[in-house]
């Protein structure tokens, strides 16, 4: 028992996992306008009101366990149960809320192997011919006809942001990740720009850990058609 407590803990603390440019003392300190934050997304669902109820009970609401990086968004409390082909499953990925129209579960894809699934990049929200799976939690099951994807490389900001940095939503940019042995420069993250997020990349465990992104020096966001020269968001002021 003590070995799963950890392990859930462990999960939890992934969904969260932030490297902050500059900042190596402490992932948790808030970072100040304009710093890049990476954030690695461990493997999680989203679910709709009417799945909250059927696999946690009527009248079920998500319950607010840890706050993420933007605004209105957190982990909840509850975990379900994936379920894929020939009973292969993963026990406890974490529900993040608000709930959203339509149920999404977010995979890496070396979750989806090893649960037998072959499931798409796709970005959030765009479902159209993704696998679906069982979801199993403590009042029920929901069978998902579609929604299983691995979310794309993604940085959200808001429009000021997004100026700044000379983009604007729906564009590519690039991210480089200075770390030891590990320097890489992961392409064409999806910009999101809104007019309330903070700026923070998304990136998945597979791609989190490929660039050893916890020992990370640097991390910066280049703009592609001139990669030689860092846009101006370093993390390093503006
Ligand atoms: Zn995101």
């Amino acid at each position: 028992m003590t070995q799963l407590t950890t392990i859930d803990r462990t999960l939890v603390e992934q969904i969260v996992r932030q490297v902050v440019t500059g900042q190596t003392e402490s992932a948790a300190d808030p970072a100040s306008p304009g710093e890049l934050v990476v954030s690695i997304s461990a493997r999680h669902c989203h679910l709709s009101d009417e799945h909250v109820e059927t696999l946690f009970g009527a009248g079920h609401r998500l319950t607010p366990m840890r706050e993420l990086y933007q605004d209105g968004f957190y982990a909840a409390e509850e975990t379900v149960m994936v379920v894929g082909p020939r009973r292969r499953m993963i026990e406890k990925v974490r529900v993040l809320g608000p709930t959203r129209p339509e149920s999404q579960v977010e995979l890496a894809f070396t979750d989806a192997i090893s649960l037998g699934l072959q499931v798409p990049v796709r970005h959030s929200g765009d479902l159209a011919e993704t696998p679906g799976c069982v979801l199993v939690g403590p009042a029920g099951v929901v069978e998902l006809e579609r929604g299983v994807i691995r979310a794309a490389r993604h940085v959200h900001m808001c429009f000021a942001e997004a100026e700044r940095l000379g983009v604007q939503n729906g564009d590519l940019i690039n991210l480089r990740i200075e770390s030891p042995f590990c320097t890489t420069l992961l392409e064409d993250l999806l910009v999101r720009a809104d007019a309330t997020s903070k700026l923070e990349v998304h990136i998945d465990t597979d791609e989190g850990n490929a660039v050893y992104l916890d020992g990370a020096t640097k991390v910066e966001l280049v703009h592609q058609e001139k990669q030689k020269k860092p846009c101006s968001c370093t993390g390093h002021g503006k």
